[in-house]
This record gives C-alpha cells, structure tokens and sequence, in this order.
C-alpha cells in the first residue's frame, strides 16, 4: 500500500509513527510549505488551470484601489522618501502591478517606495520576477516576514492569513482536547482528539464561547504573526489586510481542502490541494492591538471597496472599454456582493496602523 502514497503522505506517516499524533496546525503546514512537496512549493495555484482565483485575478479594480489607498496612506505619512511597500504572499504579482501602475498618478509616490515581497513558493516568486520586471521599481523577495528589514512600511496581504496554519480543540466531557491527525483503523489519515486534555483551555477562550456544547470546535493560529505585525505597526506604518473569515470569534470547524476550483477532503492527497481555514479577525485585532497598534475595522470587502470607490472605476473603465461592459460589471459585483456566492460579505478588511497616523482611509464612510 505504502507505494501507492505520495512521498509527502508517506512523510507525513512516518512523522506520526515516530512522534504519535499530529496536532492539525503540523499536517497543515508540512502540506501547504514542506520544502520539497508542499502545495504552495512546486506550482502555480492561480494560473490557468489553477485551483482557485481570488479578487485580484477577478479584476484590476482591486489592485488599483489598493495602489491609490497605499499612496493615500504614504501622503497621510507626510509623503516620506523612502517606505517599504511590502505584500505577503503576493500570488502572481498581479496585486501589485496592478497597485503600483494605479499608483502612478500620485506624485513622488512610485519613486518613494521599494517593493518587499514575502513569498515561499519559489515557482510564484518567478512568476511575480517576470510581472513586476516592466515596472521599473526595486522589489526584493523574502521568504518570511520576519526578514523583512524594520523600517516605515505599508503593507497588504490579500488571502495570505487564511493560508497559516490552524490549531482545533474540541470540546468533550472532560474538557476541550486538541484535534490531530492519526492513523485511522482502515489505515487510511483520519482526524482524532488528543487523549490528554488542554490544560486551563477554557479560560483562555473569549468569554462567550466557554459554554460550549460537548462536540464544539475552536480554531486558532499561533500569535507570532499578529505580534510581528502589531510590533511593527505601533510607532510608524500601515497594514491592510484583507481575507475570509469572522470578526468575532466563533465555534465551527472552517478547515477546507480545494482542488481543480472544487472542494475536497483535506485528508486526502496531502500536498495537493489548497488548505485553508477562515481568520478569526477579533483574535488577530487583539494580538496586534496589545503591541500597541491601533485597528480599523474589520469591516466587509465590500464596504470597504464602496468607501474607496469601485462603484466609480468601474464606471470608468466600462466607459473606456465598453466591449468589456458585461465582464467588468460580472467583477464587480462578485467582489462586493453579499451573501455565500459574492465575497463582498464573507470577506473582511482590517487596518492595523500607528496611532498616530489618525483615521485609514475606506474604513470611514466618506463624506
Ligand atoms: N495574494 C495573492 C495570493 C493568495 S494565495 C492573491 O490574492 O491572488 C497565498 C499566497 O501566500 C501565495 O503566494 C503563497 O505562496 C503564499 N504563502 C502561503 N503561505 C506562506 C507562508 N507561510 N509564507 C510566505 N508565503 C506564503
């Protein structure tokens, strides 16, 4: 049997042989980042025949917009001459190409900025190397946050949250345990609680999930990358970051597998399909906040697009091409529709500034 499995399958085997169970957060990791056989590692997830698309393969509008509301907030700094532009996980590029030549009506701006792109995949980093080549602006890549040098900095990370790893509990009679991966009875990955229970779990959640029902699911991700942010945010800079998920913390298992734009089973093929889990956006806000940040919102995508002025682009380029009418306005509204088919509503903005820098623009309705 053992020869049938991928070889990340049969590290993954090998891994809870040797150490047991392996908390959700592990598997989720080694599958979407192991150095040779991680989803993210080898391919292109956004490119034709990809796996999935996000808001700025829909449409440039969401680019632009990001471009103009960064140089918004480079003037709101007093227009200094140098910042890092830094994005993390920046996909194909096409954020922030898209950014960067919105952005050029701004004056000064483009020759303020150097680009910091943090990116794992060395098959995206290509990709982003060729599209950002025309720009003329100097981008360095990195492959973590944290190696991006400290220093006055706007940053945007659209669909990059969701993508670090996630821990589960879940609550029994004895207390909440957390979910690991393990070797089922058919010999096959399966999902089982720890046997030892997380100790003092319960005070540790928000107050108005302790009550929680035997069966209930908590999802969490490690602080570091909150309190990095939050660090760097608290005396100068801003960050936007924008993702799926709840503005107050909830209970549900979120943990998707997505494959050929369908979803599947996150047991299954490890390593070959997108995982995620929603952003529990009032835990991120805390974290950042306790470093001494000041936050704005969350607030949906789509009102947050509204403030910034889509409905208008829009306008402006169905104007400019009305060939593309009907495809500009199909865009549009995907981005800023409600409910479970549009990403208007299940997609949330959140700005993460210094205190100093006073309101962040689209997180006000503008007068
Ligand atoms: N922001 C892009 C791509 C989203 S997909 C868009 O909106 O289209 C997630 C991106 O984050 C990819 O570029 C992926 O390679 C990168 N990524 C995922 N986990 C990462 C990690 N731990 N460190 C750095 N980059 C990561």
């Amino acid at each position: 049997m053992a020869d049938a499995l991928s070889p990340l399958e049969q590290e993954i085997r090998r891994l809870i042989g040797v150490a047991g169970p392996m908390p959700i957060a592990e598997y989720m990791r080694l599958c979407l980042t192991h150095p040779r056989y991680g989803y993210y590692v080898n391919r292109d997830p956004l490119g034709a025949g990809g796996d999935f698309i996000t808001s700025p393969e829909i449409s440039q509008m969401f680019g632009e917009l990001i471009g103009l509301w960064m140089a918004a907030v480079w003037r709101q700094m007093g227009a200094p001459e140098n910042v890092r532009i830094v994005e993390l996980g920046p996909g194909r590029g096409t954020l922030m190409h898209d950014a960067l030549r919105a952005a050029k009506v701004v004056e000064g701006f483009r020759s303020a900025i150097v680009v910091h792109l943090v990116e794992i995949s060395p098959a995206l980093q290509q990709i982003q190397e060729r599209r950002l080549a025309e720009l003329d602006v100097p981008v360095l890549w990195h492959s973590r946050f944290e190696e991006v040098p400290a220093g006055t900095s706007i940053i945007v990370a659209n669909e990059f949250v969701d993508a670090l790893p996630v821990h589960q509990a879940i609550k029994q009679d004895d207390g909440w345990h957390e979910r690991v991966i393990d070797i089922g009875a058919d010999g096959r990955l399966d999902i089982a609680a720890a046997r030892e229970a997380l100790q003092h779990f319960e005070t540790s959640l928000p107050r108005a999930l302790r009550q929680a029902k035997p069966g209930a699911i908590y999802e969490w991700r490690a602080d570091d990358f909150a309190l990095e942010l939050g660090r760097r945010m608290r005396s100068e800079g801003a960050a936007l970051i924008i993702d799926y998920g709840h503005d107050h913390a909830s209970l549900g298992d979120t943990l998707q597998a997505v494959a050929g734009h369908a979803f599947t089973d996150p047991l299954r093929a490890p390593g070959k399909a997108d995982l995620t889990a929603h952003v529990d956006f009032e835990a991120l806000a805390q974290c950042a906040e306790s470093m001494g940040a000041r936050i704005h919102g969350p607030i949906r995508q789509r009102d947050f697009f509204l403030h910034l002025g889509i409905e208008k682009r829009a306008a402006a380029l169905k104007a400019s091409a009305p060939h593309k009418a009907a495809d500009i306005e199909i865009a549009f509204s995907r981005l800023i529709a409600e409910g479970a088919r549009g990403m208007g509503e299940l997609f949330k903005a959140i700005g993460i500034a210094a205190p100093a820098l006073g309101p962040l623009p689209g997180f006000e309705t503008p007068s």
